[in-house]
């Protein structure tokens, strides 16, 4: 089962290249998120509420066996059917003495079969599909088979995809050329910022304004922006 962070656990997060593996991995904001919680140890599974106190309950619905992080994503026996049915050139041979942060570096490994027209990684959203039926299950009692999982990652993949690709390039950030001087040294900067974290997208505006002149200067900037857990 996994445990709460411990020595190990840290020094295997503070070692993992979190950049490489999840923030600059080819998927939705959301996914990142899902696997940021995922590597944090937050995902609400049995053993982690078990551990705050919050359930007496560990057991995995599916199979009975212990409900960790692990069990849910990679080795509960329908967990592994989806990874043995899902269209990856190689079945992953994810080992249970590799920690959740190897288990997912491996599977940067793993390639898409052609038919998929999907291009971007794959995993990311077949170990999303495996969670959120999790707490189908979990809380409205409703099942989905592998079937409807692994067809549900493709679709996503594949609808994430297609919209990156319709999405015109931005051009690079070009600073506002001030042509007329300010008549006075007054200047105003107005600011705002917002931030969500269930998109992780935050964004910012700013004005900034010379004196009594009616000549202002403004902007905004909006993109991904994750908060670094305590390591
Ligand atoms: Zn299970």
């Amino acid at each position: 089962m996994d445990s709460p962070p411990d020595c190990a656990t840290s020094t295997a997060m503070r070692n993992f290249n979190w950049m490489y593996n999840v923030l600059s991995l080819c998927t939705s904001p959301k996914i990142k998120s899902f696997l940021w919680r995922t590597l944090s140890q937050a995902l609400p599974v049995g053993a982690t509420l078990a551990s705050r106190h919050i359930t007496s309950s560990v057991k995995c619905l599916r199979c009975g066996g212990d409900e960790d992080v692990s069990h849910v994503l990679f080795f509960c026996p329908f967990a592994q059917t989806i990874w043995d049915h899902a269209p990856i050139t190689s079945s992953p041979s994810f080992r249970r003495a590799l920690s959740t942060q190897d288990k997912l570096s491996e599977a940067r490994a793993l390639l898409n079969m052609p038919p998929t027209g999907v291009t971007i990684p794959l995993y990311p959203w077949i170990l999303w599909q495996t969670w959120k039926a999790r707490n189908s299950l979990c809380f409205q009692n409703r099942e989905f088979s592998r079937i409807e999982i692994i067809s549900k990652a493709v679709t996503e993949a594949r609808f994430w995809q297609q919209a990156q690709e319709s999405i015109p390039k931005s051009l690079p950030f070009q600073p506002p050329q001030i042509t007329t001087p300010p008549s006075e040294i007054d200047i105003f900067c107005f600011v705002d910022a917002a931030w969500t974290s269930s998109s992780l997208f935050g964004g910012m505006g700013w004005i900034f304004r010379f004196g009594s002149s009616r000549l202002e200067v403004h902007g905004t900037l909006s993109r991904l922006v994750f908060l670094w857990p305590q390591l």
